[in-house]
């Protein structure tokens, strides 16, 4: 990462990716506050770099550059810099610090869990950085910690997630799909989200139905049998609160779209093509309609957390 703090070669970089959730059941809230899920994630190719390196023990700092840099927290309640803080913790609070540099694309509050991504950097990176050697399981746990998506966001690829979605299985998938993404305009707040769930299903079931059409599909490696079981139960709660996403995913399937889903809690809307010429047609047509922020074509399942060793 080019960094106007220092040369390059004191950094340890982390690539990050952003996710999309095929398939999002939600259960009724429980007691603690929080939400069953039966969940399959998959990381798609919109990136986020971490770089951090070493600062005198106890400081901690954040500057973050990109798309949207200013919608991010660049203090210590940037997710980055609390997983930072949380390894330092772990391995020696008086021994570490760390200056950070966070270069965004993935969208902010845009339900593909960006700060997420960057807790898993952060993890990986001081991990690395601090000469740790945290086994994965560990990064994991610690993950879990800072947030339910950093589990998936440091494992990446396509994964089964149960619990609050941080119990993580493995999910065969064949091939690469290719997606078009519409970003909005606007944050959309993932409480205030599940807020709304809440209110419309005031009989949310505690057992939460499997993802099997979803597990299959991917599995025959099969975009159209995909496009059809794409399932977000917080989608009816997103777009009420954004009617226009109800219009963005209708212009989509228009458009020739083997699926349309909110992703997560939105607002991102996610768009299922058949390949990657479909997926050219379908961002330049969506783009014309003006309807989004911007228009992303990206493939996956990709990994998650990364070292950049170039
Ligand atoms: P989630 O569903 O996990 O809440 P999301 O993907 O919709 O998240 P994020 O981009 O993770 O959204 O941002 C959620 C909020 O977290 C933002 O409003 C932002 O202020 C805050 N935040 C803290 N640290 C970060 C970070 N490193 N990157 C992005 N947002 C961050």
């Amino acid at each position: 990462m080019a960094s106007p703090l220092a040369p390059e070669a004191d950094w340890v970089r982390v690539r990050v990716s952003g996710k999309v959730n095929l398939a999002l059941r939600v259960g009724a809230v429980r007691p603690n506050g929080y939400h069953p899920l039966a969940t399959v994630f998959q990381s798609v190719s919109l990136f986020d770099e971490v770089g951090v390196r070493w600062a005198e023990p106890g400081r901690f700092t954040v500057s973050v550059v990109g798309e949207q840099a200013g919608l991010v927290p660049a203090d210590g309640r940037n997710l980055a810099v609390k997983a930072a803080k949380l390894l330092a913790q772990q391995y020696g609070p008086h021994r570490f610090g760390a200056d950070l540099v966070i270069r965004k694309t993935i969208p902010v509050a845009g339900g593909m869990a960006g700060g997420s991504a960057n807790a898993a950097g952060a993890l990986l990176a001081c991990s690395v950085l601090w000469d740790l050697d945290t086994p994965p399981d560990e990064l994991r746990s610690f993950g879990a910690r800072l947030g339910a998506d950093v589990p998936f966001q440091l494992m990446g690829g396509t994964a089964l997630g149960t619990g609050r979605g941080d119990e993580l299985v493995p999910v065969l998938s064949r091939g690469t799909y290719h997606w078009v993404l519409a970003l909005s305009d606007d944050e959309l707040s993932t409480p205030a989200v599940f807020g709304r769930f809440d209110e419309l299903n005031p009989d949310a079931p505690a057992d939460l139905p499997m993802p099997t059409d979803v597990m299959n599909a991917l599995v025959a490696g099969d975009a159209a049998a995909l496009g059809a079981a794409l399932v977000n139960d917080l989608a009816p709660a997103a777009a009420s609160l954004r009617p226009e996403l109800s219009r963005i995913l209708d212009a989509g399937r228009d458009l020739g779209a083997l699926g349309a889903i909110v992703s997560g809690a939105g607002p991102t809307c996610a768009f299922l093509a058949a390949n990657e010429a479909a997926a050219v047609d379908l961002s330049v047509q969506l783009s014309s309609e003006g309807l989004c922020r911007a228009v992303r074509r990206v493939t996956g399942p990709v990994p998650g957390a990364r070292l950049i060793t170039t």
